[in-house]
């Protein structure tokens, strides 16, 4: 048994090793890649009721030389704990911004271009200066973008969330809070919080049975942004019954792999210019 013990603790050192050696060098990577422009910003269309693209959102990924594509997941957690995240973010919102211009420009624009912020830049005290120097030195009118929150970053300081809101409001750019459903945010929050979306989390999309639409979470939430006047996105629709089973519920938008995988700028262009099935 004492054999088995320091077997088992000596494969968990060696995972928890592998792990933060993993760690280690997805830091420095990062850097590196950030320096040589090895990140790239991936757009997933948004759909509306009638089966249209409605907008998109920007999802960053990176193709490692040797590791292959690294999860964002992995790697934004690495970039919140070391401080890079607000290099990240900004370099994020310019690339976003760069797009959605030559979008607009080319005539293709077909709504909001969503960006994810991390708390760390999104409670930064420069970050609505910084946001504004950016849609100046773009040129993007700002009504065509809109940022994505969680519940858990807008949750960490309401007095100072709902200024920034309010403040982004002014400016013409809308706000969805993103996984809904996974915080515990109280209702009475909620209401208090100039938002203009929800965004389903995924998990309770992915919960609705096939045929029977007996998805009480889903059905819940629509309900809910229905008296609070938001907008209620469903996330990771991957299948016909979710789809339609949300639409019978009255969801307005929809995101998931049945409509379209998130995809590089350039296929995105293609899809607008060519429609799908092209
Ligand atoms: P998220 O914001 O909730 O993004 C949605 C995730 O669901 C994306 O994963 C997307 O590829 C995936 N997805 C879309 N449709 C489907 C579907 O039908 N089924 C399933 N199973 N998944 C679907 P991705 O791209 O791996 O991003 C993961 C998370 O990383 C994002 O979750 C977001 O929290 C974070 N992230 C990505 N890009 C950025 C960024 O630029 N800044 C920040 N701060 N976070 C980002
Ligand atoms: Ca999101
Ligand atoms: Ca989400
Ligand atoms: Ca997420």
């Amino acid at each position: 048994a004492k054999q088995k013990g320091r077997n088992q603790y000596q494969r968990f050192s060696e995972v928890f090793d592998e792990k933060l050696h993993r760690r280690l060098t997805l830091r420095n990577e990062l850097r590196i890649a950030m320096d040589q422009h090895d990140l790239q910003l991936y757009y997933q269309p948004v759909i509306n009721q009638s089966g249209h693209i409605c907008g998109c959102e920007a999802l960053l990924r990176w193709l490692h030389a040797d590791l292959g594509w690294v999860s964002p997941e992995d790697f934004i957690t690495i970039a919140e704990q070391t401080g890079q995240i607000v290099e990240l973010g900004r370099w994020v919102l310019w690339r976003a911004c760069n797009d959605a211009q030559c979008l607009v420009q080319s005539r293709l624009m077909p709504g909001r271009v969503a960006v994810n912020l991390s708390p760390l830049q999104f409670y930064r005290s420069d970050f609505l200066a910084d946001l504004g120097s950016v849609l100046e030195e773009v040129g993007l009118d700002a009504h065509w973008l809109e940022l994505e929150l969680t519940e858990g970053t807008l949750m960490r300081d309401t007095r100072s969330s709902i200024d920034t809101l309010n403040s982004l409001a002014e400016m013409g750019i809308t706000t969805a809070i993103d996984d809904f459903g996974k915080g515990c945010s109280s209702l009475d929050y909620l209401q208090r919080l100039p938002v203009t979306r929800i965004k389903l989390d995924k998990s309770f999309v992915h919960a609705i049975d096939h045929g029977d639409c007996n998805a009480a979470v889903c059905k819940s939430v629509i309900v809910l942004g229905r008296e609070l006047e938001l907008e209620v996105l469903a996330e990771g629709v991957e299948t016909r019954a979710q789809y339609e089973c949300l639409l019978g519920l009255g969801c307005e938008k929809f995101q998931g792999y049945l409509f379209a995988r998130p995809m590089p700028f350039s296929a995105l262009c293609k899809l607008l210019q060519d429609g799908p099935g092209k």
